[in-house]
């Protein structure tokens, strides 16, 4: 069920901007002529210098998109903002049995990041979640980021230091949600990085729970490169891995996943794809990094 060859039987033939060849390649539709073979989609584009210059999402038809499958799927809705100038929905899925382990999943907070929610929309439309693993979804944090194609909201915030003491409506409103949900086994945030030249995860995992890790960069590696550089954001890398100390009360900025780790959950994942490389090529390493943890938690 996990296998690559069944992720390709199962994907639709058409998830936002992208477009699955007969082949099974992928092709990014409308943007520059991306290779369609695996092996040229494996190497950097070298044209993301100084920032992300590559395809940008029409965002609010990816939310159409993301609510049409998560309705037809059956996932309740939770719209945590309605104003006139936007919109911020989460989706919950239960687990079957009731007693299962609960993921949350949250991406498109960095407006400069497409892969994340390309992937949640992938995700929900081909539908495989285990019956025992309940998920909560956030598939889009910051819409008026995505359409500038910047990292921060459009008033300039950069939302992933805002949620120590948050001053946008996204992360309020975000907060106000997600403090009324139960915590969480194990916390998935999709991100990219235009300067890395592979896959990579940051693990925080205090309690040493039994990880994942090493199994995402594995499968991973099936599909995209893997960034193998000791040293990654001034942080020890080790093949792709890295597990920062974190010390939430010397960091006046928080990120999501220091909120998170404070007060939802005590293992998460920030996920980051390689934004130099073609699109596809990122939405298939996410999705892969997802299916590795559903079927971590579902088996364990
Ligand atoms: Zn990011």
């Amino acid at each position: 069920m996990f296998t690559q060859k069944t992720w390709f039987a199962s994907t639709p033939t058409q998830v936002g901007n992208l477009r699955y060849s007969r082949q099974g390649c992928l092709r990014y539709d409308g943007g520059p002529a991306h290779a369609s073979c695996f092996d040229d989609a494996m190497k950097r584009l070298e044209k993301n210098k100084g920032s992300y210059h590559g395809e940008t999402i029409d965002v609010g038809r990816i939310q159409r998109e993301i609510r049409i499958a998560a309705q037809a799927f059956g996932w309740v809705e939770d719209c945590f903002l309605q104003a006139d100038d936007l919109a911020l929905s989460a989706y919950r899925r239960a687990a079957g049995s009731g007693q299962g382990k609960r993921l949350y999943l949250s991406a498109g907070i960095h407006g400069d990041e497409p892969a994340g929610p390309l992937a949640v929309l992938d995700l929900l439309q081909r539908n495989w979640w285990p019956d025992d693993v309940g998920v909560w979804l956030v598939p889009c944090l910051n819409p008026t980021g995505f359409q500038l194609n910047r990292r921060e909201n459009s008033s300039g915030i950069d939302l992933n230091r805002d949620y120590r003491n948050p001053v946008s409506r996204e992360v309020q409103s975000h907060l106000r949600w997600i403090g009324q949900q139960p915590s969480f086994d194990l916390a998935l945030i999709l991100h990219e990085d235009w300067e890395a030249n592979g896959y990579y995860v940051y693990e925080v995992n205090p309690d040493e729970r039994v990880s994942p890790a090493e199994s995402i960069l594995k499968n991973v590696a099936q599909v995209c490169p893997i960034e193998f550089a000791e040293t990654v954001d001034n942080w020890e890398a080790r093949g792709g891995i890295i597990r920062p100390k974190l010390l939430p009360g010397d960091r006046p900025k928080w990120p999501e996943a220091v909120y998170l780790i404070t007060t939802k959950t005590r293992h998460s994942f920030t996920l980051e794809a390689p934004s130099d490389f073609p699109l596809d090529v990122r939405v298939r390493a996410h999705v892969t990094a997802v299916d590795t943890v559903l079927q971590s938690l579902h088996s364990a």
